[in-house]
């Protein structure tokens, strides 16, 4: 049997996305956790600026289960949350999705793509 499909998530994301969602709790890290940390906040520069992000296309998700039982278990990788019907999402040049509020903050700290590490490339 083949392992059940994983996102890989290396720890400079997990962080990322802890501090995105304000979860940090300091006292609970490991020195190699905050020097990464450190390192995470400083990246400010490498996301993307909020006109770059408003460019981005949005859909609505709307589910396909009818058609495809795969489709009702996506997930937004970033909140890990199930997108709902009804649910905005924001569609990266490399065709993931995410919701468009996580995706949006997402991107203004890291400018690629949380599952396939692709930059988000958005040139006239
Ligand atoms: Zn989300
Ligand atoms: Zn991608």
């Amino acid at each position: 049997m083949l392992p059940q499909r994983n996102v890989f998530y290396p720890i400079k994301m997990i962080l990322a996305t802890r501090i995105f969602w304000k979860m940090i709790d300091p006292d609970n890290m490991t020195y190699e956790e905050l020097l990464d940390l450190g390192e995470t906040v400083g990246t400010q520069s490498r996301g993307l600026p909020e006109e770059l992000i408003n460019l981005l296309p949005t859909t609505k998700y709307k589910s396909n289960s009818i058609f495809s039982r795969k489709k009702s278990e996506e997930r937004c990788v970033i909140c890990q949350m199930r997108y709902r019907r009804g649910d905005r999402q924001i569609n990266l040049p490399c065709k993931h999705m995410y919701h468009t509020e996580c995706g949006s903050k997402w991107l203004s700290i890291n400018k690629t793509c949380p599952i396939c590490n692709k930059e988000v490339l958005l040139e006239e």
